[in-house]
């Protein structure tokens, strides 16, 4: 009996290295898929259509929305990001962890749709490592660096909605606990109900056989 994945929805600050930590899970561990968001900012230097996200007009992010295709959506910075919904059901279905790496109020739509989701958000150990990594990249202003730094202040007003923190001390250490916080959402017991009433079953008939 194949179990139903887990929907697993990641959020962070900016700089706290979501994407690295991801790199390494996926490296390292089978049974993944990663939710690749639509949006409508332009990409970066190197990043893929279709890879790091799908690429699109206002106009047809427009059209996801009202035929109902994307599973969360939320504006950020202005523009539009949200999560195509038919691969995540497929993939869930598959029995894979569907992971959303996607910003708070997103987070919070997803819980609301969909109560089992599981919310974990990654942090830094301490500011200092957090301006450090962001000034590291040597591509933003100290006055920029200084605006993040202060958004995630304000971020973290909302960790109270999620379930789990999860502390990026070191990539590969950090990945090792998100898998295995991400794998014990298997054993839950409102993960397993069939299987529950599949051995209850078992027990009666074994109980009601003739010796
Ligand atoms: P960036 O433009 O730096 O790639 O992403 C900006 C923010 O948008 C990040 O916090 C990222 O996690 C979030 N984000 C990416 N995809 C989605 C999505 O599909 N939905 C929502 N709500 N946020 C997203």
């Amino acid at each position: 009996m194949k179990t139903r994945g887990s929907l697993i929805v990641l959020s962070g600050f900016a700089g706290v290295g979501k994407g690295t930590v991801l790199k390494a899970l996926f490296e390292t561990h089978e049974g993944y898929a990663y939710s690749v968001s639509a949006t409508t900012r332009s990409p970066r230097p190197g990043e893929v259509d279709g890879v790091h996200y799908f690429f699109i007009s206002k106009e047809r992010f427009e059209e996801m929305i009202e035929q109902d295709e994307l599973l969360e959506h939320a504006s950020y910075v202005g523009n539009y990001y949200g999560t195509p919904k038919a691969y995540v059901e497929e993939k869930l279905e598959q029995g894979f962890d569907v992971i959303l790496e996607i910003e708070v109020q997103g987070a919070l739509h997803v819980k609301e749709k969909e109560p089992d989701a599981i919310l974990i958000y990654m942090l830094p150990p301490g500011a200092d490592t957090l301006y450090q990594r962001l000034s590291g990249r040597g591509t933003e202003t100290e006055e920029v660096i200084r605006k993040r730094m202060l958004r995630a202040s304000e971020e973290a007003e909302y960790l109270v909605n999620y379930d789990y923190i999860i502390v990026n001390y070191d990539i590969d250490d950090c990945a090792a606990n998100l898998h295995t916080l991400i794998r014990a959402q298997r054993q839950r017991v409102k993960s397993n109900s069939a299987f529950i009433r599949k051995l209850q079953k078992e027990l009666v008939d074994f109980a009601k056989k003739e010796c």
